[in-house]
């Protein structure tokens, strides 16, 4: 959001360019007429000439004392020049048909040989032959010529026009397009950002460098260059860059690696050149690469277009490899994607600082919820822990844009304050979609919905290794007829295999229990999500992750797209291919088996889950607690 001001092309400066261009076509047109004017102007002949009529011409170049000494024949037209004269005065036209013999005219000394062959010449006139030289089909040549080129001149101006009005008006063609934001700017501080605390530490060690760089040189420390910042989308990598700038209270130059990918060959090397030479000169100073995966990917990952990105990557290299220990500039990249980038990047000298930004854990959440809420009325019983508790996963990004979401929701319901259920609202908004009452279900659609998410959430709830229910609705939502909410776990690093497998088992649990209450034949469409999710771990479980039964600990890895799918080019034989096939049908069958013994030991409480569905339409945690208490896990579905 921060980059956008910068790409606004500047109207003021477009208009007097576009007429400038149209200028140079009216000049390049007049240029063309001149030079067709003054072509004609040669072609025609100087003298006034006479037209006489060809009889008389044949008749008085058979003469051996006529008055003509050439003819000079251009295509059907005969110029005569007389006895004593340079230039033809006489004009006349033979017919198309024939050559001036076969229209009359004797080769008189066609016969003879030598000094009489030279003699006989003499009397006679001298026929000369010349190209028809046709004016019209001259200008049609020259124009065929001339105007591409003029066309492809005025083109190339035009796009060189662009190029730079694309630019800011102070930066010329070439120049960096980099943003600055000043000590004058909306300053932002590590106050703005949440959590995060461990990130905040290392690069609070930088703000000092660019602060007091003399304590550290006095003691002979090189002072870092470059300071990577890896972490997920939106957990907010850009806005720690701006923070540190906003510490150090130094100036900030950003510039985002996509927005070399847009430039012509060569230019992004000398936006790279010119960025660092103004950060120099403003030193102490910060220059923000973000998204530099996009100009940095490895040389061998990025298959052969990559000659520009190549180019601008060694420029960014050579200007670090130049700084000097006390250039006061540092480098702040960020990235999504650290697997992707050139070593030669992450060599000492270069961006040898890591910090890694990670997705908040619960009270990072709660205290980012507390930085988008400052300022937006909320209502006294607002449960922002609540909600932090519900939004494990999210980024900093997310949990923006639902504090956004639940003041806008608040406006559109009219309230005077946000409340818990337009926070809740925003949550599944984002979510899932958009709720949708008025979307009419019939009394058989209703029912299967609730049976339906009914199994979901009694396998859920006895499965030893799978998160709490929280919320239960048949309310439509998006895509969606009903939502079972399962509270995400709290923050660990890693699930284990049985969490996987009872995650499979209460997808399964929808369709199992449309299945046992209404039969084989009955199944919907409805369960069509749970289904591609099954399909989809199972299949991570089995390629990635090595939990296969008979390919246990074997993954099928590949650089590019972290697995390979059975799709795409396949290392493994297709004797392995199938035993992949087979093991992801393992798990999704052993998944439906445990559900449906799950729901056929509990089908009392599948029925009043159901029933009380229909009824109530949301059940939530309280209000679950008394019917799901007494439903067990059969010894048929246990894992261990
Ligand atoms: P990234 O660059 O990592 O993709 P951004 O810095 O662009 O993420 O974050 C997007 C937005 O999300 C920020 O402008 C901010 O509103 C919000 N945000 C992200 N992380 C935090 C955080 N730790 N504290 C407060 N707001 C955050
Ligand atoms: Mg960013
Ligand atoms: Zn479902």
């Amino acid at each position: 959001m921060l980059e956008k001001p910068g790409k606004i092309p500047n109207k003021l400066t477009m208009k007097p360019k576009s007429s400038n261009t149209f200028r140079g076509v009216i000049s390049s047109i007049l240029m063309v007429c001149f030079c067709l004017l003054l072509i004609s102007s040669f072609n025609k002949a100087s003298i006034k000439k006479t037209d006489v009529p060809i009889s008389d011409v044949i008749t008085r170049a058979n003469d051996e004392n006529g008055n003509i000494e050439k003819i000079t024949v251009i295509g059907n037209r005969l110029d005569i020049t007389l006895k004593g004269q340079s230039e033809p005065s006489e004009t006349s036209r033979k017919d198309a048909s024939g050559t001036l013999y076969e229209q009359g005219l004797i080769n008189h000394c066609a016969n003879l040989k030598g000094d009489a062959f030279t003699a006989c010449e003499k009397k006679y006139p001298i026929i000369e032959y010349k190209e028809d030289i046709n004016i019209w089909g001259i200008i049609f040549d020259i124009s065929i010529t001339i105007i591409p080129i003029v066309v492809i001149v005025i083109f190339l101006s035009y796009m060189m026009r662009q190029a730079q009005s694309a630019n800011n008006q102070s930066f010329g063609f070439g120049k960096s397009r980099a943003r600055l934001y000043g000590p004058d700017k909306k300053k932002v501080t590590f106050k703005d950002v949440a959590g995060n605390e461990s990130a905040k530490q290392d690069l609070t060690e930088i703000v000092d460098f660019l602060k007091n760089p003399k304590k550290y040189e006095k003691l002979g420390a090189k002072i870092p260059r470059g300071v990577l910042l890896a972490g997920d989308p939106g957990t907010g990598k850009t806005l720690m860059a701006r923070a540190v700038a906003g510490e150090a209270n130094v100036p900030f130059f950003s510039i985002s690696g996509s927005e070399f990918a847009e430039m012509f060959v060569g230019v992004g090397a000398s936006r790279v050149r010119d960025l660092f030479s103004k950060a120099k000169k403003n030193a102490p100073s910060i220059i923000f690469i973000d998204e530099i995966d996009a100009v940095a990917h490895k040389r061998d990952a990025r298959g052969g277009a990559g000659r520009e990105d190549e180019q601008t990557l060694n420029q960014i290299l050579v200007e670090m490899d130049g700084f000097d220990n006390d250039s006061g500039v540092i480098v702040i990249a960020a990235t999504n994607r650290v697997d992707m980038l050139d070593k030669a990047l992450l060599r000492p000298g270069r961006f040898d600082r890591h910090v890694n930004v990670t997705l908040p854990e619960r009270k990072d959440r709660l205290e980012i919820l507390k930085v988008h809420f400052k300022g937006k009325p909320v209502e006294a019983s607002v449960d922002l822990e609540a909600l932090a508790k519900k939004t494990a996963g999210s980024s900093g990004a997310d949990l923006a844009n639902i504090a956004n979401e639940s003041a806008i929701t608040a406006a559109r319901e009219g309230h005077k304050a946000i409340s818990n259920a337009d926070l809740t609202e925003a949550f599944e908004r984002i979510a899932i979609g958009p709720e949708r009452k008025s979307k009419v279900m019939n009394e058989k659609e209703r029912k299967i919905t609730a049976y339906h998410e009914a199994g979901h959430a009694i396998v859920g709830h006895v499965l030893p290794d799978s998160d709490p229910v929280h919320k239960v609705t048949i309310i439509p939502r998006g895509a969606t007829g009903g939502v079972t909410w399962f509270l995400p776990p709290e923050d660990r690093s890693y699930k284990n295999i049985y969490e996987l497998k009872d995650i499979l088992a209460r997808a399964m649990g929808g369709r199992i229990a449309e299945k046992i209450v209404f039969g084989t034949d009955a199944i919907t469409t409805g369960a069509s999500s749970d289904l591609k999710n099954v399909a989809e771990l199972s299949k991570t479980m089995v390629i990635g992750e090595g939990m296969g039964k008979k390919l246990r600990n074997l993954v099928f890895p590949s650089e590019a797209t972290g697995y390979y799918t059975i799709t795409t080019e396949k290392p493994y034989s297709e004797k392995t291919a199938e035993l992949i096939d087979l093991e992801i049908k393992a798990l999704s069958d052993e998944a439906s088996m445990r559900a449906e013994e799950i729901l056929k030991t509990n089908r009392k409480i599948l029925d009043r889950l159901a029933t009380e569905l229909l009824k109530q339409e949301t059940l939530e945690e309280k209000e679950l607690a008394p019917i799901l208490k007494s439903a067990t896990l059969p010894a048929s579905a246990k894992l261990h």
